[in-house]
């Protein structure tokens, strides 16, 4: 490479410091990160909270532990995309810790799947689908019922 800028090089004669002034002046593009509007983000909310209405309803009159875990792995996958790692972590956060302390309040509480002391809180809709941290949107289970649904956590 070196070679073909050299001033001895008949193709780039007479014009050899202009092509390098040229190639230190390129810089790398950074893609900007897309982001979404508040709004955008009530939208997503509200899209998980209309999804899991008939989920909840399917859940609660489900009557076996298998059908119940079915359920929760079919919801994983909404029909819809995966959204950016922006709206990944915003779907993540719990802002006010109003979900937790809901959570910490109950103390000690069974899975819902199956009997076994819950360990594992759950997104039903995940968040690389725009799954917000809500309570309507989680779920407390034990690590058993948790790696049934998702099998990478096997691994
Ligand atoms: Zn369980
Ligand atoms: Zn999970």
């Amino acid at each position: 490479m070196t070679l073909l800028y050299h001033y001895s090089n008949p193709v780039f004669k007479g014009k050899p410091w202009a092509i390098e002034e040229g190639r230190k002046k390129k810089k790398k593009h950074k893609p900007a990160r897309i982001k979404i509007s508040n709004q955008q983000f009530r939208d997503l909310v509200k899209r998980t909270q209309d999804y899991l209405v008939p989920f909840w309803d399917r859940f609660n009159s489900a009557e076996t532990d298998e059908a119940r875990l079915s359920l929760l792995r079919a919801y994983s996958v909404p029909p819809w995309k995966r959204v950016s790692q922006h709206v990944r972590r915003l779907c993540r956060k719990d802002p006010h810790h109003q979900v937790s302390a809901l959570f910490d309040s109950l103390g000690l509480v069974k899975c819902a799947t199956c009997d076994d002391p819950a360990e594992n809180k759950h997104h039903i809709v995940p968040c690389c689908f725009g799954g917000p941290t809500i309570s309507v949107n989680l779920i407390l289970i034990c690590e058993k019922c948790h790696e049934s649904i998702h099998p990478w956590m096997a691994q």
